[in-house]
């Protein structure tokens, strides 16, 4: 069994600034809950026995380590040594379970009874559903209420797993409006523990976010070594929603210098068409949840709303860490769009046998756009599974647009 090493291995200071990006822009009625997490997640997270626990549940439940596959037809097609680490594979089919074992397993420490979660396209609220029950934790998710009818499928899997699911009318009753309505509640339960479902929030939350998903990177290395005898790739490519799965798949590589990270931003109909989701590409400075970061803001400066063809990435901010990276340059924004994205799809199914989840697809859809040597190592990160977005692959074989 792996035994994992969360060290904080993050460019962030004590007040969870990331450069100008990050800290903690709460209401005085959520400090009180914001410290008391801090302060039982610095001593679990080096703790033995907490982590003798996620060891294992990352083991026997969620299924790690996921695999990382060389992708024989996309290495021959695009000229370069391809592997994809498989997040795919992960009980619950994505990423997010990473992140939902480390904070619940804190949840369960810190003796709460009830976790709360937001959910954009339910993916995450299905992975805090199913935790919540693993742990034997109640559990309340809030969900806009135009994507409690997009997302039906994953709104059945929460009910079954236990969870209430609230439906968020306020503002365009998407992810952004279902995030305050999730920050709202948990400031008047003290009994409570607010699961967050992506490496955005205040502080502490964007760090414990990485330092869960690190994992995915920390296995990477590993693997590289035993596959190839070295650690490091040449390139790490991840879709950015909020930038949990590509903090995680970043994470022990940002300091290696001769790794270069890539990270794909959702361009949704084209990043200047007014329907998108690149925040780092189109957004200014502001607070959108607690943090300092890139948001796409409308003319009074508010959050605009965000649009991709998947409900993972529009979300119209981005996390404080990759904010941060990207104004310092250490990573590569790229974009790629609906179609384009669609069309990646297509051909992972069809020519590796693996239909990905719409947000993974942005990131396959760039490796079209790089200039690869067949030298080059090049890691990307299958975040998650496709079998959500069927209906939506459906529409695009039979020639209907979105
Ligand atoms: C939620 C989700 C994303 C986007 O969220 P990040 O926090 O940016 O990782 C990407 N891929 C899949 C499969 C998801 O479910």
């Amino acid at each position: 069994m792996i035994h994992y090493s969360l060290e904080n291995l993050l460019p962030v200071d004590i007040n969870g600034y990331y450069g100008n990006f990050g800290g903690a822009y709460v209401p005085e009625s959520l400090k009180r809950n914001i410290a008391e997490l801090d302060s039982a997640y610095r001593r679990l997270v080096i703790d033995p026995s907490f982590m003798a626990d996620f060891d294992r549940l990352m083991h026997e439940y969620v299924g790690r380590p996921t695999p990382l596959y060389r992708a024989d037809s996309l290495s021959r097609r695009y000229g370069a040594e391809i592997y994809l680490k498989r997040e795919d594979l992960n009980h619950t089919g994505a990423h997010k379970i990473n992140n939902a074992i480390g904070l619940g397993l804190l949840a369960k420490r810190m003796g709460k009874h009830k976790i709360i979660a937001e959910t954009g396209a339910g993916q995450h609220g299905v992975a805090a559903a199913t935790v919540a029950a693993l742990l034997g934790l109640d559990c309340v998710v809030y969900m806009g209420a135009e994507d409690v009818v997009r997302q039906q499928p994953n709104v059945m899997r929460m009910r079954m797993l236990g969870a209430e699911v609230v439906a968020v009318s306020s503002g365009c009753a998407t992810l952004n409006n279902a995030v305050d309505a999730a920050l709202d509640a948990w400031c008047c339960d003290a009994d409570a523990f607010y699961m967050i479902g992506s490496a955005v929030g205040p502080h502490p939350y964007p760090e414990m976010v990485a330092r869960f998903q690190s994992v995915i990177s920390f296995e990477i290395q590993h693997q590289l070594e035993q596959l190839i005898g070295r650690r490091h790739p040449d390139y790490v490519i991840a879709a950015i929603g909020g930038g949990s799965n590509a903090a995680g798949a970043f994470y022990h590589f940002i300091e290696e210098r001769d790794v270069r990270l890539i990270a794909v931003e959702a361009a949704g109909k084209g990043v200047e068409s007014g329907m998108t989701a690149a925040s780092l590409t189109v957004g200014d400075v502001a607070v959108l949840h607690g943090a300092k970061t890139m948001v796409m803001t409308d003319v009074d400066g508010n959050a605009a709303e965000a649009y991709s063809i998947s409900a993972g990435l529009d979300y119209p901010g981005v996390g404080p860490l990759l904010a941060y990276l990207a104004s310092e340059g250490r990573i590569t924004v790229m974009a790629a769009d609906d179609d384009e994205a669609l069309n990646a799809a297509y051909l992972l199914a069809g020519t590796e046998g693996i239909i990905p989840a719409l947000e993974s697809s942005h990131a396959l859809a760039v490796l079209e756009k790089m200039n690869l040597n067949p030298t080059d190592v090049v890691v990307l990160n299958l975040s998650g599974r496709g079998d959500k977005d069927m209906a939506t692959y459906m529409r695009y074989a039979g020639g209907g647009q979105e």
